[in-house]
């Protein structure tokens, strides 16, 4: 039981700021707590998404699955995702809280990205394949947009 907080560094170049994506699913790889069982697979996490936790199903979480190790029903709530700003420098993007799993590594995709001052209407959409980065051009304020040098951590 606890929080875990994802955090993201990037090099930004004329985006004021990015959030991860709430309709879009970001994997992780998770672990269960009480028995150190390892899932395989990645899951996947959807801030748009929560099921029902049995067995009474009164309350919600984002990610809900029987350990297969200990049988134990473990889940995973986001609690908090704010908003990527400080080119650079590592910042926190979204807080979890675990019930039962931990989190080893995350993988986030798909971010939505905003403008800089003076053209803060702009919206992008940002979608990190590699680790490459994205880069793209904005035609209506002239100039070219990226987020490069992507790494993530957890804390
Ligand atoms: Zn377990």
């Amino acid at each position: 039981m606890g929080k875990q907080a994802f955090e993201l560094k990037a090099t930004l170049e004329n985006v004021g700021s990015l959030v991860v994506s709430p309709d879009m699913p970001y994997n992780v790889q998770i672990k269960c707590s009480l028995c150190g069982e390892i899932h395989q697979k990645t899951v996947q996490l959807t801030e748009d998404h929560l099921e029902p936790i049995p067995p009474k199903n009164r309350s919600e979480a984002h990610f809900v699955m029987k350990c297969k190790g200990c049988g134990r029903v473990n889940s995973l709530s986001i609690t908090k995702v704010t908003p990527y700003t400080q080119s650079e420098s590592w910042q926190m993007v979204c807080e979890l809280e675990c019930r039962g799993f931990e989190v080893s590594e995350w993988y986030p995709r798909h971010f939505v990205g905003t403008g800089i001052e003076g053209a803060e209407e702009a919206k992008y959409e940002v979608e990190l394949e590699d680790e490459e980065g994205w880069a793209d051009y904005d035609e209506r304020f002239d100039m070219p947009v990226s987020v490069l040098d992507l790494e993530t951590r957890i804390v």
